[in-house]
């Protein structure tokens, strides 16, 4: 049996029924989620092989497999496990329980969000979490291994290490330290409870021998632009070799995985030098990834994120791109884009480097030129927007209202979602502020929030079909329809309420529990009751 077992928990370690955005919905309160939408819908089980081992796995998990077998270990010194395969993967010979966490105490910044919108509580992400640990700690007595947690939402855990069994938080990236810490681990060496992973040069980085999650690739590292709110922007920027995406490609599409999906913070300065765009790269990438999985039937690659200024800076990658994937009206690309605020003030202070090679007073021009010639090539971004930054005065709210005023009268397609500043750990921001709550803000932040939602509802409306239509199963997506038009109606009134009066959340909604079946159809009556 393997001596180091790795996994994450049902909210991290799971398909999404093969739609990546659904993961947004376990960052609700877990009181609002029927547990038929999470663990059907949201955060179904995915499959495993003989003896528990992971048929595919989040990409991070991938990865620090990769690197354990790249500095020796053997195949089956190693194993990718579902949390539900734990118990059944867990020996006397274990050594070593890694756990890769994203949100494991429901304080990222959409889950901090929807927290403070929707009454409190637990987030579903939390709250597997700490499912997933009760069950570790259980082994941990009987077995007596070392727990290793690494991941983005480490600094979530600094002080809860005692509470959930954890000897080893490990911080940063794997390729270089993990597995020196597992050998010291093996040998019974004393090891640090706190590690942070060395940041290797982006040809040392191994390629996954598991195949990822959603076909899931990572193309770039980190982020030149230095936001002060932003975490990846602590790494440094490094593009990986061609070379070695197309052999994770490869590899998805050998074991049926459908999807190309690229993970960056900024899929245009793939292969740039700081924030200068390599347009030769870029095209590269496109290309040599669409011939290859052409090959095998998926006609065009997604990808994460981008910035507003690249794509104004590289317009013509973006008509590439389109061009060479056949991006259209049916087939759009839905990537997440930082807007952040409307205000040039906050631009200057929080994120002067984000709208380079643009000055901060230039922002609210580039956004909409920006956001224009995205929806000209089938380009629907989620714009997220930050309220709360420390200083933020009620004339820089008026000015994020401002912009998203216009951004509707241009037409804008896409989503324009309110965050909540949270102090991220290791972040440039983190010490300067705390998390943020509705009632610390003035008026005007609530009426930004407002427009963003509205502008969000309308959009929702016309694309939620083209969304759902990459789930697998028919049932489960014909389900989900119904579920989200009730949802957007829902959340047209819950916007009209709290534009009237945000002490609504306290009074009505934090009291709301959908999560058995009885307290779902309670719900429903008296849903139907009020609206009769
Ligand atoms: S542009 Fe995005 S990824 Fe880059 S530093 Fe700013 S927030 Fe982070």
């Amino acid at each position: 049996m393997a001596r180091i077992v790795l996994t994450a928990d049902r909210a991290v370690f799971t398909d999404f029924s093969g739609a990546e955005p659904l993961g947004f919905g376990l960052c609700i309160p877990y009181r609002l989620v029927p547990r038929f939408v999470e663990y059907w819908v949201l955060a179904p089980p995915v499959p495993a092989g003989d003896g528990g081992r992971a048929i595919f796995a989040p990409y991070p998990l991938c990865k620090v497999e990769a690197s354990l077998l790249a500095a020796g270990f053997r195949r089956s010194d190693v194993i990718i496990t579902p949390p539900e395969k734990l118990e059944g993967v867990v020996s006397s010979d274990t050594e070593v329980v890694g756990v890769h966490v994203l949100d494991p105490q429901g304080l990222a910044p959409v889950s901090w969000t929807l927290r403070v919108l929707m009454g409190g509580g637990e987030t579903c992400t939390q709250y597997e979490f700490e499912r997933l640990m009760m069950r570790v700690l259980q082994l941990k007595r009987r077995y007596r291994f070392k727990v290793v947690v690494g991941g983005p939402g480490v600094w979530q855990l600094r002080g809860l290490e005692k509470k959930f069994g954890i000897d080893v938080l490990f911080e940063g990236e794997a390729e270089i330290t993990f597995p020196v810490l597992i050998s010291k681990i093996l040998k019974g060496e004393e090891v640090p409870g706190y590690v942070v992973g060395e940041q290797p040069a982006p040809e040392a980085i191994p390629t996954i021998v598991t195949p990822s999650r959603n076909g899931i690739v990572q193309i770039t590292r980190g982020c030149p632009r230095k936001c002060h709110f932003c975490s990846p922007t602590m790494q440094n920027f490094r593009s990986i070799p061609l070379s070695n995406i197309l052999k994770e490609v490869k590899l998805n599409l050998e074991h049926g995985l459908h999807y190309v999906g690229f993970a960056t913070e900024d899929v245009l300065l793939y292969g740039a030098r700081g924030i200068e765009p390599n347009p030769k790269a870029v095209k590269n990438l496109f290309t040599k990834t669409l011939e290859l999985s052409k090959r095998y039937g998926v006609e065009r690659p997604g990808f994460t994120h981008v910035s507003l200024s690249t794509a104004l800076a590289a317009k013509e990658l973006v008509k590439f791109i389109t061009d060479t994937c056949g991006y259209d009206a049916h087939n759009p690309a839905f990537p997440q884009v930082g807007l952040e605020s409307g205000s040039p003030r906050i631009v200057a202070r929080y994120f002067a480097g984000k709208p380079y090679p643009w000055k901060p007073e230039e922002w609210p021009e580039v956004v909409i030129s920006s956001t224009k010639l995205m929806n000209e090539n089938y380009w629907y971004p989620c714009l997220t927007y930050i309220i709360g930054f420390p200083g933020a005065e009620p004339e820089d709210y008026l000015r994020t209202t401002e912009l998203l005023e216009k951004l509707k009268e241009e037409g804008f397609k896409g989503w324009t979602f309110p965050l909540f500043l949270v102090p991220i750990g290791g972040t440039l921001i983190e010490k300067k502020t705390g998390f943020k709550t509705l009632q610390e803000l003035p008026q005007e932040a609530v009426e930004s929030m407002v427009v963003g939602w509205r502008l969000s509802i309308r959009f929702s409306r016309e694309v939620y079909p083209k969304i759902l239509r990459s789930m697998k199963n028919r049932f489960l997506r014909w389900l989900l329809e119904r579920l989200t038009e009730k949802a957007l109606d829902s959340l047209e009134n819950w916007v009209t309420l709290i534009s009237r009066d945000p002490s609504y959340i306290d009074r009505l909604v934090a009291g709301v529990k959908l999560r058995s079946t009885p307290s779902l159809i309670a719900a429903l009556i008296r849903s139907k009751l009020r609206t009769s």
